[in-house]
């Protein structure tokens, strides 16, 4: 898997080193100590430390910067799930796919599959799919290439960006991360 630098600022930070246009994203947010969350309407939840994973697709205006900008801010008004996540977490990283395919339930089985134990929040961020969750909680020390290479592998999206967000602003910038398999082919029906 080539990994590439292309860029190092700090609009990494902030979101808004990634495009302005449609595309699927995942972030991974820290949790450093145990924390007990009400988590909306779902209910009180016991959240163990670890790296959390949370998928989304940005469609809107602002597109993927905004989006994900939006996650990388501890937001003043909860209005997602991940809200109340992100207010007891520090993001650490964002995969994200550029481009019109709606991929974020296919990556959600792949974090799924990866995780290999039942989301934490059964139904988080899934209100309006078929997906058990769209958030997850990776096993310890598991590598970033290691999913991104997963997340490559899924049909119709052979490039997924790395960009790191947490941390010193040294450590940020953004990699490209090709799957070491052939080019998938594209499909018009997503799941
Ligand atoms: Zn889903």
């Amino acid at each position: 898997m080539p990994i590439r630098a292309t860029a190092t600022s700090n609009a990494h930070a902030t979101g808004a080193a990634l495009p302005g246009c449609s595309g699927t994203y995942i972030v991974l947010l820290e949790v450093s100590r145990p924390r007990r969350l009400r988590i909306g309407r779902l209910g009180t939840f016991e959240l163990p430390p670890g790296l959390y994973a949370y998928v989304g697709s940005a469609f809107g205006a602002g597109g993927l910067a905004a989006r994900v900008g939006r996650h990388l801010r501890i937001a003043a008004h909860r209005h997602w799930h991940v809200d109340y996540v992100r207010a007891a977490a520090s993001p650490v990283a964002v995969f994200w796919y550029a481009g019109p395919a709606v991929l974020e339930h296919r990556w959600s089985a792949v974090l799924a599959r990866l995780c290999g134990a039942p989301p934490p929040v059964p139904g988080f961020g899934a209100s309006d799919c078929r997906c058990g969750a769209h958030l997850y909680r990776l096993p310890a020390d598991h590598p970033h290439g290691r999913l991104a290479a997963a997340l490559a592998g899924v049909a119709g999206s052979p490039a997924v960006q790395l960009t790191l967000v947490g941390g010193s602003a040294s450590r940020h910038g953004t990699v490209t991360m090709q799957s070491a398999n052939r080019p998938a082919r594209s499909r018009t029906h997503p799941r």
